[in-house]
């Protein structure tokens, strides 16, 4: 049984697909204006926990992530870089795909563009004009008569003395204080340069929460069961979704709501607009791997903060330096010819296998999960003190780790951990040299290690070896 604390019930209930052994999964996805950062990578890392667990249980999962290229934000940056929108957004697509590979998430099934839906989203607005539930206003813009739809306020508890019906917002963002209805399209201003599409109510661009109900309609169906996000995206996006799908479709939306909570700098939201953040990239200059920062970000159960510090990198260091050496060490063993299976070993692998497996479906409870593999890690350890797990025992070891590694991902080192011994000895004796001072030989070693495809790059922590 996998059980999900489900947004919309508040509360944990077991996952029943729609069809026994599928599921449809939709995340919202980067607004591409900028690299994405490390806060938004805890949601998209806590969503691959999410589809690598349901896998791991044997689901097949259709998984859709949105990027969102029109927007308030990506015409504005567009603008400022003096570039069509398209080309503009492409650069930060480009780049958001590289950072997902660096982090091991899997790649979602589709990945559609809000500038390839535009059609999609007109009809959605028709059918909410035919029922009534949108308008158009004096300012040329279509909104959604939250009035009109009295199931408003599912996702998040709205006070009906809040409900300014009739007061209208066409910002995509605003606060809870101030609901009202919402834009579904938002007719053509100057500020908006070239960005404008047609429409039956003229010239104009779509309201951004219209994308995820017409993207999400078009390759998951008009319900489907598991839509994410990080807690900022419940309200106003979220619930404008559910608002617009419903009223158009007549059926539930979503079933299962799954929110993660904030990665957070020093007690605060990491966001863009705050300034306190950072991207990937910028961690990876400071000499961390990728597989380092994917251990951080799926370290901390989904819905506590996380605590961004680079003690926890440093912490995900040495844990990996553990599972690495525990690897080496069976590898070795596996080596030794040794058919016997050892009851002992395969009744340890079981029980490590069930207790990983129970915790993540227990609402993905990963720090029970990782403690089932360190529980393993250390009994394997004392047997092979013991000079016992040889052979096949050791093989199915491994066999055990690398299953538990389909859904965490983290046991292959990145190829810049993987330095040959020569290589790395090298590096360490230009090191060496520098501290006493003797250039001419640190000079002549980094010649060597250059001529041999390498560089050594000096980081805060020292100097790191990269493949060129
Ligand atoms: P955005 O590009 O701002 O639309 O955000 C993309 C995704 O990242 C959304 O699911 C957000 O909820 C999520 N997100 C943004 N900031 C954070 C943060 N500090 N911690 C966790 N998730 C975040
Ligand atoms: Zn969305």
């Amino acid at each position: 049984m996998i059980t999900f604390y489900n947004s919309l019930h508040h509360k944990q209930q077991e996952f029943k697909p729609i069809t026994e052994g599928q599921a449809g999964l939709y995340t919202c996805g980067p607004t591409v204006y900028n690299y994405a950062h490390i806060g938004n990578f805890r949601a998209y890392m806590f969503e691959d926990l999410l589809k690598r667990t349901l896998q791991f249980c044997g689901i097949k999962v259709k998984h859709v992530m949105n990027l969102t290229d029109v927007d308030d934000k990506t015409i504005r940056g567009a603008q400022a870089a003096k570039l069509p929108l398209n080309e503009f957004t492409q650069k930060y697509k480009d780049a958001f795909f590289q950072d997902i590979k660096t982090l091991r998430i899997e790649p979602a099934d589709v990945y559609p563009a809000a500038t390839d839906h535009i059609p999609e989203m007109i009809e959605i607005i028709k059918v909410l004009f035919e029922k009534g539930i949108a308008y158009q206003a004096e300012d040329k813009s279509v909104y959604f008569s939250i009035a009109k739809w009295p199931r408003y306020g599912q996702l998040v508890h709205i006070d009906q003395d809040q409900m300014k019906s009739g007061a209208r917002v066409s910002m995509d963002e605003y606060a809870k204080e101030s609901v009202a209805d919402f834009a579904l399209w938002k007719a053509y201003d100057e500020d908006d340069g070239d960005v404008a599409w047609d429409s039956p109510w003229g010239k104009g661009r779509p309201g951004w929460h219209l994308e995820c109900s017409a993207m999400s309609m078009k390759y998951l169906g008009k319900t489907f069961d598991i839509h994410c996000g990080g807690i900022d995206n419940m309200f106003p996006h979220h619930e404008d979704e559910i608002a617009q799908s419903e009223a158009a479709n007549g059926v539930k939306f979503v079933n299962y709501w799954l929110h993660c909570a904030h990665l957070m700098v020093d007690g605060q939201k990491m966001s863009k607009s705050l300034g306190n953040f950072y991207t990937l990239r910028d961690i990876l200059e400071k000499g961390y791997t990728g597989r380092e920062i994917r251990w951080v970000l799926l370290g901390t159960h989904y819905r506590q903060s996380l605590n961004f510090s680079f003690k926890a990198l440093e912490e995900a260091r040495t844990a990996l330096q553990r599972l690495d050496a525990l690897k080496t060490r069976l590898k070795e063993n596996q080596q030794v010819n040794d058919n016997n299976q050892d009851q002992n070993v395969d009744k340890l692998l079981e029980d490590a296998i069930e207790n990983f497996k129970k915790a993540l479906c227990d609402d993905l409870n990963i720090s029970a999960a990782l403690a089932a593999l360190f529980d393993l890690l250390r009994e394997l350890n004392k047997l092979m003190d013991d000079g016992k797990c040889l052979g096949v025992n050791a093989k199915n070891a491994l066999e055990t780790l690398a299953k538990m590694d389909t859904v965490l991902a983290v046991l292959e080192p990145d190829h810049d951990d993987q330095v040959p011994q020569e290589i790395q000895q090298m590096a360490e004796d230009r090191q060496a040299a520098r501290k006493a001072k003797d250039f001419a030989t640190a000079d002549e070693l980094r010649k060597k290690l250059d001529e041999l495809g390498w560089v050594v790059e000096d980081t805060p922590k020292g100097p790191r070896v990269k493949k060129k």
